[in-house]
């Protein structure tokens, strides 16, 4: 990246900003310029916009746009149809308005209608909205490590896992320091692949209280979105089963399987086999 700013708006442009480099001018802006000067924000308009527009059309764009127009409520629609992708900034009052099925104070809430799901990094951080259809993964990672006996690790670990929460915390009974605990949702988006909710980042024992609600919200959440990321994919099992799966949708699905890590290199090997056979 060229320049460290989007040239419109001023914007710090991090490795986490939405952002789209136009080739024409060999310059980098920020995605949320790209909308309010009316430009496309689907994934497949990212490589139209990025060949043919320019800093100039960009910049056309937005006088021509009558600011006085731009009123609450368009801004509020700008919030409510952005793609998902984003993870846009949202405003107070749209977090207020939002209607949510589910609340993890500080954290998440979801609309399980729409799929809506508004996300914090942290209690001090600002909403940003996603949606759960594009949640791909997630971990827990505690001192740069996969944190185990969470998410979809849990059904392989439930046979020897049987004390769920309980358990976990007697795993770390040595009284171990951590120093990092977030959890890392993958999402499946070119501009923000990722998520993190971070818990702990300095110094904080194993045993304080402050450890042991983190693992209990996390807790919560995580099971929140085991639940919505398996009713999505009964969802597009359905979709599956109305017609004789191919032999590469079935080599997909063990693909799948396996960068989870619900199955080992070997059983996929042995799946894929049999498949090609
Ligand atoms: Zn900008």
């Amino acid at each position: 990246m060229k320049n460290k700013e989007c040239p419109i708006c001023n914007k710090k442009l991090t490795m986490m900003t939405a952002r789209i480099k136009l080739k024409k001018d060999d310059i980098t802006v920020c995605k949320d310029c790209l909308i309010k000067a009316g430009y496309g924000t689907g994934i497949k308009d990212i490589d139209n916009i990025s060949k043919m527009v320019t800093l100039n059309d960009i910049s056309e764009k937005l006088k021509s746009r009558d600011v006085n127009s731009v009123s609450k409520s368009s801004s509020l629609e700008l919030e409510q149809n952005a793609d998902p992708s984003l993870l846009l900034k949202l405003s107070k009052s749209y977090v207020k308005n939002f209607e949510s099925t589910l609340q993890i104070p500080d954290y998440i809430k979801y609309n399980d209608k729409t799929g809506e799901l508004l996300l914090k990094n942290g209690p001090l951080t600002s909403w940003r909205k996603s949606n759960i259809r594009n949640v791909k993964n997630y971990e827990v990672i505690q001192n740069g490590k996969n944190l185990q006996g969470f998410g979809l690790g849990r059904a392989a670990a439930g046979a020897l896992l049987t004390g769920g929460i309980g358990l976990l915390i007697g795993f770390t009974k040595k009284k171990e320091v951590v120093t990092e605990l977030r959890l890392h949702i993958k999402l499946n988006s070119i501009d923000n692949p990722a998520f993190d909710i971070k818990f702990i980042s300095t110094k904080t024992k194993t045993d304080s209280f402050t450890y042991r609600s983190s693992i209990k919200t996390l807790e919560q959440i995580t099971n929140f979105l085991d639940a919505a990321l398996s009713e999505q994919s009964s969802e597009i099992n359905m979709v599956v089963n109305n017609s004789t799966p191919s032999v590469a949708d079935e080599l997909k699905k063990f693909k799948d399987l396996l960068d989870l890590g619900a199955i080992n290199e070997d059983e996929y090997n042995t799946q894929k086999e049999k498949l090609l056979k």
